[in-house]
């Protein structure tokens, strides 16, 4: 009775999370004009402070979370190998994150 309406709450926040990350990453201003394209990814102008600045695509933001968790993991004690088995990624890819 209660998990029914929480279904569409969770499939607006992800529809909404490309124009959240639209915001001039400096000032905040949702207040820009595009300005061409960067490496295939849109490039946008803020109109307030004149900051240059690029929209990261899906897989870019899907890959931030999967190394914000991998950290997590690890300094939990997680080993690499097990970080990498249960996301998905190679524990080499985990070595080299955790080690910047
Ligand atoms: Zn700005």
């Amino acid at each position: 009775m209660l998990t029914r309406p929480y279904k569409p709450v969770f499939v607006l926040e992800i529809l909404f999370l490309p124009e959240k990350i639209m915001d001039c990453p400096r000032c905040g201003s949702l207040n820009y004009r595009k300005d061409g394209f960067v490496k295939s990814r849109q490039r946008y102008e803020c109109k307030e402070c004149r900051y240059h600045y690029t929209i990261e695509k899906k897989s870019d933001v899907k890959s931030a979370e999967t190394r914000r968790m991998a950290l997590e993991m690890y300094l939990e004690g997680v080993g690499f190998r097990a970080i990498g088995r249960l996301l998905k990624i190679s524990y080499g890819t985990v070595y080299v994150w955790v080690r910047e």
